[in-house]
């Protein structure tokens, strides 16, 4: 067994690890990802606050909803009169009646209208306010459309860039003595921040400790290379 060699390998699996690791992290907290969430927390404190604006015009709301219901009948009774006027066998006294129902009917939905007006102008203040949240929502849907399709992009690629490393990972894996292998599980698990690092003249690779020639001799001589400090490998 070629031990050097595979001690050193122990340094690219890191690499890989830390790669992939960079990669999970890019997926919850990179530009696009933070942006989308603002925008989402923007829409969803604008619709919250169409919300409040439309519970403090309740009464608004009820009175309106009366007066559509009150034109929708009217427009009703209109369109059956204007029906029963197309009926060329009327006679005079049955046309007369109709248009004067016909004019009468014309002059509620008038007064409906008129009604919704006075009703929307004491109102104008809170209509305005919530006409404006609005439009600050319509105009947040598109953007917030475009950022998710971007993030799906970006987060199919950096998929494709993990399953690449991973694979990569395996293969590496596979070629690596069991006990390497549970030497490496066992120090990540450790939380062990480098794992394996070259040495750099007398400094441990991992943790940049100075050692003491003997220090220094007895990591040569222990089974894996490891520093008496921080357990890294040192190659
Ligand atoms: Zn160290």
């Amino acid at each position: 067994m070629n031990e050097p060699f595979l001690l050193s390998n122990l340094i690219d699996l890191q690499d890989i690890d830390n790669e992939i690791t960079k990669l999970i992290k890019k997926k919850s907290e990179g530009d696009t990802v933070l942006e989308l969430k603002k925008l989402e927390q923007k829409y969803k404190e604008i619709t919250k606050a169409i919300e409040i604006s439309k519970e403090a015009m309740e009464d608004y709301f009820n009175e309106k909803k009366d007066f559509d219901k009150k034109l929708l009948e009217n427009e009703n009774k209109l369109s059956s009169i204007e029906m029963k006027l197309q009926d060329t066998k009327l006679n005079a006294s049955e046309l007369q009646n109709y248009n004067l129902q016909k004019s009468n009917v014309q002059v509620l939905i008038e007064d409906v209208f008129k009604s919704l007006d006075l009703l929307n102008n004491n109102n104008k203040d809170g209509l305005i306010e919530i006409e404006k949240f609005q439009n600050e929502l319509s105009s947040l849907k598109p953007k917030l459309v475009e950022i998710s399709k971007m993030l799906q992009i970006e987060w199919k690629d950096i998929d494709s860039n993990i399953s690449k490393h991973e694979q990569e990972k395996s293969n590496l894996i596979s070629s690596f003595p069991d006990e390497i292998k549970f030497l490496y599980d066992e120090l990540k698990s450790q939380g062990v921040e480098i794992i394996a690092a070259y040495k750099n003249d007398s400094q441990c690779g991992c943790c940049g400790v100075s050692l003491t020639s003997s220090e220094m001799d007895s990591v040569q001589e222990s089974k894996f290379q490891q520093c008496p400090y921080c357990q890294g490998v040192l190659i």
